[in-house]
């Protein structure tokens, strides 16, 4: 049986989702606000539970191609540059896990997506609509969903998945008087450049962590290897020139990120001090999820930062919203008409405890990397003590 599904929201959880969703036979209706399918930003963590199933949508040969692979996560201090503890991602890793630990740039992961939907074996079953702003979504004698966009076009289908990202409009679809996404207080910085325009000593094969007291910097290599990305996350009100709420791609200074990190060890801060230009954002988050009712009901459900949002510390946004895509066209698998509202409630239950859990530990993890006084100096010891094991998520990555 062949449905009809239409997905708002054309982000790496959307694509992900068209293509899964092709993949079993349905055919995808893409509806996304922007005027092109294109996607902005810093890099990507994608944990070896993210790369399996990336894997199984057919892109072992593209990830291979536009991927980097650290060989280790290695934890310092960002006050001394002092090493705290590492994880080594060599076969070991690979071979516990069944799949690697990469690194990507959003953009690069977004276009493998787009060519995959867009030329590849399903293009047929795809269909890719731009200035399509979802505004409105109704149901049809609970038959069937309708969404209304900003082009003055309404498409009908067996089902609606909201992966329109934090924003969601489809959100308020599954829950009325939703309150919105609430600043957390904590400002993103990034910056991305050419290893080969960086001093030797900043250039990197690793992902690098540092600590610092109500902050943290993580530093990686994307495309092959041939970039660095840094990012910066602080317990600080966004900067003047960066203030815009829903804007993650505002320019931000050095001097306005050097404010709010105050002295980091000399290697940190000659890294800061290399990079091009900063980009800056506010972040912004929901309470984890308490039940799967605020995934799915009826024929709509949710996916991605629309269900989910999470603090990027503990790097799975990306990797939750591509595990719910194949959670949901598994869901979905030879499903008729009818079974839908069944088969979108089975997707809810599969995915919500797992992707609450990912949000909750991403806070923790918040606390945790900015901790200051005597809970840091307890962190600093259990990294020197436990290490790698202290580091590895065997639940979050085997999953
Ligand atoms: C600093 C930082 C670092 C991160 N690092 C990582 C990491 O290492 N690993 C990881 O896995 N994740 C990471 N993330 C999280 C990750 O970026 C997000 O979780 C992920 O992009 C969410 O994808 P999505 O498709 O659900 O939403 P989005 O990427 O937000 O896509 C939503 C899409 O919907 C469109 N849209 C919005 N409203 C409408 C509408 N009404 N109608 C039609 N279209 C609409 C938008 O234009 C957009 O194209 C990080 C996030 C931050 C902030």
């Amino acid at each position: 049986m062949t449905l009809q599904i239409l997905i708002a929201g054309g982000g790496i959880g959307g694509l992900a989702a068209a293509l899964a969703l092709a993949q079993q036979g349905h055919r995808a209706e893409v509806l996304e606000q922007a005027a092109a399918f294109r996607e902005v930003g810093a890099g990507i963590q994608l944990g070896p539970n993210v790369t399996r199933r990336l894997r199984a949508l057919g892109l072992h040969e593209g990830l291979a191609r536009i991927t980097a692979r650290p060989e280790m996560l290695r934890v310092r201090s960002a006050h001394d540059g002092l090493e705290l503890a590492r994880l080594p991602f060599g076969d070991a890793f690979r071979r516990r896990y069944g799949a690697p630990y990469l690194c990507v740039h959003r953009a690069d992961l977004h276009t493998l997506l787009l060519e995959a939907v867009r030329n590849g074996a399903v293009a047929a079953q795809v269909g890719l609509h731009t200035d399509a702003r979802v505004l409105r979504v109704s149901t049809r004698g609970g038959e069937a969903v309708c969404a209304e966009s900003s082009r003055a076009r309404a498409w009908e289908g067996d089902a609606l998945v909201g992966a329109d990202g934090l924003w969601s409009h489809v959100r308020s679809a599954l829950a009325e008087n939703d309150p919105p996404a609430l600043p957390t207080g904590h400002t993103a910085w990034r910056a991305l450049v050419p290893q080969a325009d960086l001093p030797a000593a900043s250039r990197s094969t690793r992902v690098e962590v540092w600590l610092g007291a109500r902050l943290h910097a993580v530093a990686y290599p994307v495309r092959g290897g041939d970039w660095l990305n840094v990012v910066v996350l602080a317990e600080t009100a966004p900067p003047g020139d960066a203030q815009r709420a829903q804007d993650w791609d505002q320019a931000a200074s050095l001097a306005s990120l050097q404010q709010a990190t105050g002295r980091t060890s000399p290697q940190l801060q000659a890294l800061l001090e290399a990079m091009p230009g900063w980009r800056a954002w506010s972040l912004h988050d929901r309470p984890p999820l308490t039940g799967a009712g605020q995934m799915a009901n009826e024929r709509i459900a949710l996916l991605g930062d629309a269900a989910h949002p999470m603090l990027p510390y503990l790097a799975q946004g990306a990797g939750m919203a591509i595990e719910d895509a194949l959670a949901l066209a598994e869901a979905l698998k030879g499903v008729a008409r009818a079974e839908v509202p069944a088969a979108l409630a089975r997707y809810a239950d599969a995915r919500w405890a797992r992707n609450a859990r990912v949000q909750a530990r991403a806070r923790r993890n918040g606390e945790i990397f900015h901790a200051t006084g005597p809970m840091r100096v307890g962190r600093d010891l259990a990294l020197r003590l436990g290490g790698a094991k202290v580091l590895d998520v065997p639940w979050l990555y085997a999953g």
